[in-house]
């Protein structure tokens, strides 16, 4: 995705203001009534409609008439929300090229005042597919719970809580410098994915170094979920680095077991395959085993000593709560299954009028949309002082 940051020198006041208007009602709604934005936004002299053509125009915006004339924010426009807060914050000054592109993220480097790099992560959950709500009809019920802006904001909010905690911990992680919305700030990691990576001086310690943080994360009461070759960095020195943390959970969740042996599963397998070591080939081998560990044995979860574990006091510290939690991995297990139990594509945020999930929950927000906007006139001073309006004025 192109980012054209040039575009936010040539945003005004008003055009934030209109745009923070956007976001704040789409709270409620999936599409925001043109009315409701201009009542929100107060501009004079029915300015809101000029500035609403303006930030159309750089694509900041999308405008929906098939149900009522309103808008919604595209990721470009919830992108510069965060990007100006930051700006504002002085996290950055300037936006430079894309490094990376995951599943679920955009990541960018980004340059400090005094010429520091930094990597800036864009969380995209909800990109990849909007599936899980034909199944997980508990959603429908809790409309904030499915809202894009919602889950990559508590994605961006986990990561950044993970990322401080760990590296408190002694974790090799990124530093997690700051995160507003969406958008999580980091130090820039030197070096690449052990994908990229073809040699290794030392295979062997790095393995070991790599099956050791597994263990030590479990021992701290944390499963990583998603630890493979793309989310462990080397740099020349073959120091490693673990990164990306949405999807991480606790060691009491119920499939704990599972996640930790899979883990540990793509590491034994990547090193197989990829350095050649001799390793065993499953789990079975090790049953009735003494749980030590011996070069290329593998991790018993339940032997593990767990008692240390901290991830509720610490991640609330960061403002990261248990209802949180819940709702994003609802989410993350969600889609996951629908993985499982379907081979549809995914649709992209960007082109999905006709996809028939979001015609459900265009309906959905339809039918809520009749109650919403009585809520909505209630409750507009108290939406503004609730949403993150310091960046509009
Ligand atoms: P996703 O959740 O979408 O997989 P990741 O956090 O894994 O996103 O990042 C995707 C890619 O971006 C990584 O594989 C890596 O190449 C690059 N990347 C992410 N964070 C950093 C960082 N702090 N420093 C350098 N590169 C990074
Ligand atoms: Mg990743």
């Amino acid at each position: 995705m192109k980012l054209d940051v040039d575009v936010l020198r040539y945003l005004s006041k008003d055009d934030f203001r209109v745009l923070t208007a956007v976001e704040m009602g789409m709270k409620n709604h999936e599409i925001v009534p043109t009315e409701l934005i201009d009542r929100i936004a107060h501009l004079k002299h029915g300015g809101t409609y000029k500035v609403l053509k303006n930030l159309l125009k750089h694509k900041l915006l999308h405008h929906d008439s098939s149900k009522y004339d309103g808008f919604r924010l595209t990721y470009l426009g919830y992108d510069f929300l965060a990007i100006k807060t930051m700006v504002n914050k002085g996290v950055f000054v300037a936006v430079g090229r894309q490094i990376g592109v995951g599943k679920e993220s955009d990541i960018f480097e980004v340059a400090r005042e005094d010429g520091t790099v930094l990597a800036m992560k864009l969380h995209r959950l909800g990109r990849v597919s909007f599936r899980a709500v034909k199944s997980k009809r508990d959603y429908l019920k809790h409309r904030n719970s499915y809202n894009w802006l919602y889950l990559s904001r508590l994605a961006a909010l986990k990561e950044y809580a993970f990322m401080k905690a760990l590296e408190e911990h002694g974790f090799p992680v990124p530093n997690a410098v700051e995160h507003n919305r969406h958008c999580v700030v980091m130090s820039l990691v030197q070096g690449y994915p052990l994908v990229q990576v073809k040699q290794l001086q030392n295979p062997e310690m790095v393995f070991e170094r790599i099956v050791g943080l597994v263990v030590r994360l479990a021992e701290h009461g944390l499963i990583h979920c998603d630890f493979n070759e793309f989310n462990i960095m080397i740099d020349d020195d073959e120091k490693v680095t673990v990164i990306d943390f949405p999807q991480m959970v606790s060691v009491s969740h119920r499939n704990a077991q599972m996640y930790f042996d899979r883990d540990i599963e793509c590491i034994f397998k990547f090193f197989r395959k990829r350095f050649n070591l001799s390793l065993q080939e499953s789990r079975d081998d090790i049953d009735g085993s003494d749980g030590e560990e011996d070069e290329g044995e593998r991790p018993c979860f339940s032997t593990i000593d767990k008692s240390s574990g901290f991830l509720d006091k610490e991640l609330a510290a960061s403002g990261f709560t248990r209802k949180d939690e819940e709702d994003v991995q609802k989410f993350i297990e969600g889609n996951a299954e629908e993985d499982i139990h379907s081979d549809d594509q995914g649709t992209e945020l960007g082109d999905v009028k006709d996809d028939h999930s979001l015609q459900l929950l265009k309906q959905f927000h339809q039918y809520e949309g009749q109650e919403t906007m009585e809520k909505d006139r209630n409750s507009e001073a108290s939406e503004s002082s609730e949403f993150e309006t310091q960046d509009a004025s």
